[in-house]
């Protein structure tokens, strides 16, 4: 791996956008990786063994994640190469051909397969959200009901990549359970940070990602609940009953089941100090400068994350400035930050221009420090002077 000789040393908040690996994680994955030959399909017994782990790996994860699998015709997990292909695999494959409910915050690997089937034809029902950024339960209800086609499914986050918004999982579930409406959750942002019991959820399908949660990079999932058979994305052998052929890559599985389980043991201490850590970067900012414009404040919001509008400031100058002092945080989400177009979540929740143009997301992890936060405060505040200032001064 080719080396980065950094000037100044990093702080690293943008865990929304991937976390580091664990390094637990990483050594049980190496060892896997040494093992040898990994075919689960293949009959010797290299495959055998391969087969076991995959089978031990999933009983953890349903452990972790509040499911039985291993019961016939019971809920079950399709592994994928991670959110965006779990999200694609549920729009496409659950509930045939009706009417697509969407809520405008979702994550752009949503948005943009709703927008492909819309030009293709499917009619997409936009679902609105409030000014801190919540799904509008009335406004679902309408789509739901009120409408002469009953939607065929329903997509929504269970918590934002950008404001840390927590949805109302459950009332959403009700309101569709009533609509007979499946209902698909892209908790990629929720499992492995809050404590979740997906049997309870009533949703037909859940995806999520394992890099959101210390885990590896190229491998997610899709819950399913019991009798939910999406017609799949790719063919080719019978892995995964066909719903997502192809060799399962065992070593990320085995990655993917130990940061989870890792996540659930260790959630009741880490969510406490990662919710202290960003509410001391939070305060911390705020005491300084009481005029910041904290997103979604009002409502439940993941324990790591803030999302603040530094008003009068540019968030592309901010990002810039932040980087070189040694801040890894973000624009937006991490998907768009590249181009940097204003944020659609922003956006559909109204924000003013002002606040918009300026928004920066900050997200903690178990593995940040109070020293890191200390000194970010310092860094964040001392940039958000100097471009504060430079911009007042440009436009006088
Ligand atoms: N959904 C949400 C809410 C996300 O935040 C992300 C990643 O940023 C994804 C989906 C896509 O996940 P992946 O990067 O694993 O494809």
């Amino acid at each position: 791996v080719p080396s980065t000789d950094y000037r100044v040393p990093r702080i690293y908040l943008d865990n929304n956008a991937t976390t580091s690996l664990d390094p637990r994680v990483a050594e049980t994955m190496l060892s896997c990786f040494q093992a040898g030959p990994a075919n689960p399909s293949s009959q010797h017994q290299f495959g055998q063994r391969a087969r076991a782990w995959i089978d031990d790996a999933v009983d953890r994860m349903g452990t972790a994640l509040g499911t039985q699998f291993g019961r016939p015709g019971g809920p079950r997990l399709v592994f994928t190469s991670g959110g965006t292909e779990s999200n694609n695999l549920a729009l496409r494959g659950i509930g045939g051909n009706g009417p697509l409910v969407v809520s405008t915050i979702e994550h752009s690997s949503i948005l943009a397969t709703a927008r492909v089937l819309e030009r293709q034809g499917r009619e997409v029902r936009w679902l609105q959200v409030d000014q801190q950024g919540e799904i509008d339960l009335k406004h679902l209800e309408h789509l739901l009901l009120a409408t002469a086609e009953r939607p065929s499914l329903v997509s929504v986050m269970s918590a934002n990549n950008e404001t840390g918004v927590v949805q109302p999982v459950d009332r959403i579930a009700a309101l569709c359970k009533s609509a007979g409406v499946p209902l698909h959750l892209d908790a990629t942002q929720t499992i492995g940070k809050l404590p979740c019991s997906l049997d309870q959820w009533g949703a037909a399908a859940v995806s999520f990602t394992a890099h959101k949660f210390h885990g590896p990079t190229g491998i997610g999932a899709l819950w399913l609940n019991s009798g939910q058979r999406p017609a799949p994305l790719l063919f080719g052998g019978e892995q995964q009953l066909e719903t997502r052929p192809g060799t399962e890559p065992v070593p990320l599985i085995v990655g993917m089941s130990l940061a989870l389980s890792l996540a659930a043991d260790e959630a009741s201490s880490s969510q406490d100090r990662v919710r202290h850590l960003r509410d001391r970067l939070e305060s911390g900012l705020l005491e300084r400068f009481p005029e910041l414009v904290v997103q979604g404040v009002t409502k439940t919001r993941l324990p790591g994350t803030t999302c603040i509008s530094f008003l009068g400031a540019d968030r592309q100058a901010m990002l810039m400035a932040l980087d070189l002092a040694g801040i890894c945080c973000s624009s937006g989400s991490a998907c768009s930050s590249g181009s940097s177009p204003p944020s659609h979540v922003l956006s559909a929740m109204q924000r003013p221009e002002e606040e918009i143009r300026s928004t920066m997301r900050f997200a903690v992890s178990k593995f940040s420090t109070m020293e890191e936060v200390d000194l970010s405060i310092d860094a964040i505040s001392s940039v958000y002077s100097r471009l504060r200032r430079k911009i007042s001064v440009d436009k006088s």
